[in-house]
């Protein structure tokens, strides 16, 4: 289960130079294979062993006096709702501003764990200048400088600290599901034709560390749960005009499923909200199943359907090996196709495939078409095996690993995905020094 740290703050306080620098980090040393990041304000991050996601949830906010009450009340309303821990920052520079005082305010109310960072501290003058800020009344105040990144490592080892314990997940073979998707794409509706009026729920699960709440059902003879989402918890008073919120509000839903259900509005097309929560689904390397909802609504000509699913292809590439299925929530059209795929896929992402399997089909595939050779120096792949990972990670072991680029390992991976079947599930190719 993952956890998630805020940052919050008023403009030019510099949220987004700290957030940068955590997930550089991070990208440097963990994700330095997927190629595609299309989101600025949310990434993961890893420190002492613990990885951990982050949102800067001020990437939207223009810095004007008037538009900030409603904004910072939609910011730390965010943090407060999808947060395990909030980072509160403040400017040295500026001192206390009211602007501080009003997110102070807004806080108080809150008892997750709360940092208050002083930033811009970068000499030990400001050090000195920074206390000013215990008269906010929360306590002791981190300093750091996130230019320079002073201080960045001691905030890191607290907050760490006092994220949630990792909850042992019992080991329950029933696949999580979350419906995610953009505010009336239809995700009740979905819900509902599926489930109905809750007649096939078999247990609730209150959320033991937190508010989540998972429901096991068996519906079509399937067992399943569905992660708390959006859909089923109450409408939050926030509004969720600005995309990123609502992209930010499947973060935790997306974090805790194995399959991420996404839902489109068919007379709406392959949007920014539908394609940022995708790829927010991909970078978790949880399954996807992409719903093409509201289908009756559609005028049908010969090719109608092949040419959506082109165009949602297009916009999802390189990772297109994903379903498509078109679907009425209304009329419940292919509900049963619906859920019945979205246990393929969660039986996909399990699968295991045995090493002397994996180097009879793979080791041929990389000999016969091996990496280009670089200045005359030849990548020799000697064997492959799969991590004993939870999503499927693949590793091959060369002699020269760093000349393998991109292209093939992506080369790699559509043969393999010719043939295994992991469609529906992002898959990680690994090459390693042996
Ligand atoms: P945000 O609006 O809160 O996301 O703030 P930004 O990260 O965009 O930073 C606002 C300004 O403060 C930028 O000009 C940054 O270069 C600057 N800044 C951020 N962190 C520091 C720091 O640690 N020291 C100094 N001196 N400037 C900083
Ligand atoms: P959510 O915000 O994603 O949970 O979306 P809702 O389930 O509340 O649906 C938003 C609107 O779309 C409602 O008016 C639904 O009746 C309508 N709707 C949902 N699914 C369908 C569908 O398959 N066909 C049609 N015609 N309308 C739908």
């Amino acid at each position: 289960m993952g956890s998630i740290v805020a940052i919050v703050g008023r403009p030019n306080v510099g949220k987004s130079t700290l957030f940068n620098r955590l997930i550089q980090r991070r990208e440097a040393i963990v994700d330095a294979v997927s190629g595609v990041t299309r989101d600025r304000n949310y990434g993961k991050t890893e420190w002492n062993g613990r990885t951990f996601s982050v949102i800067d949830t001020g990437g939207y906010v223009v810095g004007s006096d008037d538009i900030f009450e409603v904004e910072i009340d939609k910011q730390v309303e965010l943090a407060i709702d999808e947060a395990d821990a909030i980072i509160f920052m403040v400017d040295v520079e500026s001192g206390v501003t009211g602007m501080d005082e009003a997110v102070t305010n807004l806080l108080r109310r809150v008892k997750k764990p709360i940092f208050l960072v002083v930033n811009k501290v970068d000499t030990a003058i400001r050090q000195n200048d920074a206390s000013e800020f215990y008269s906010l009344g929360l306590g002791e105040y981190h300093t750091i400088s996130s230019i320079s990144g002073s201080g960045t490592g001691e905030l890191l080892d607290a907050i760490v600290e006092a994220l949630p314990a990792i909850e042992e997940k019992e080991e329950e073979e029933i696949p999580r599901f979350a419906v995610v998707g953009r505010p009336n794409a239809g995700k009740s509706s979905f819900i509902n034709a599926l489930i109905g009026e809750d007649r096939y729920i078999v247990t609730d699960i209150a959320g033991t560390t937190r508010d989540s709440l998972d429901t096991k059902y068996n519906r079509f003879g399937f067992d399943f749960n569905l992660v708390d989402t959006a859909g089923i918890r109450k409408k939050s008073k926030v509004s969720e005009d600005l995309e990123f919120y609502s992209v930010m509000r499947s973060v935790r839903a997306i974090e805790n499923s194995d399959v991420c259900i996404l839902l489109i509005d068919a007379t709406r097309g392959f949007e920014g909200q539908d394609q940022s929560i995708f790829w927010l689904a991909e970078k978790n390397k949880k399954g996807i199943v992409v719903l093409v909802n509201k289908w009756d609504l559609v005028e049908k000509e010969t090719n109608t359907t092949k040419e959506f699913e082109a165009m949602i292809r297009r916009e999802t590439a390189p990772f297109t090996d994903v379903p498509i299925i078109f679907i009425s929530a209304l009329t419940k059209q292919r509900i049963f196709k619906a859920i019945e795929t979205a246990v393929e896929v969660y039986e996909n992402r399990k699968q295991k495939i045995s090493t002397s399997k994996l180097n009879d089909t793979m080791l041929d595939i990389v000999k016969q078409n091996p990496p280009p050779a670089h200045k005359g120096k030849y990548v020799k792949v000697k064997y492959c095996m799969q991590l004993p990972s939870p999503t499927p990670q693949f590793v091959f072991y060369a002699n020269l690993p760093q000349y393998v680029k991109d292209p093939y390992k992506r080369y790699v991976e559509n043969k393999m995905r010719e043939i295994y079947n992991f469609t529906g599930v992002p898959i990680v190719i690994h090459f390693r020094k042996k």
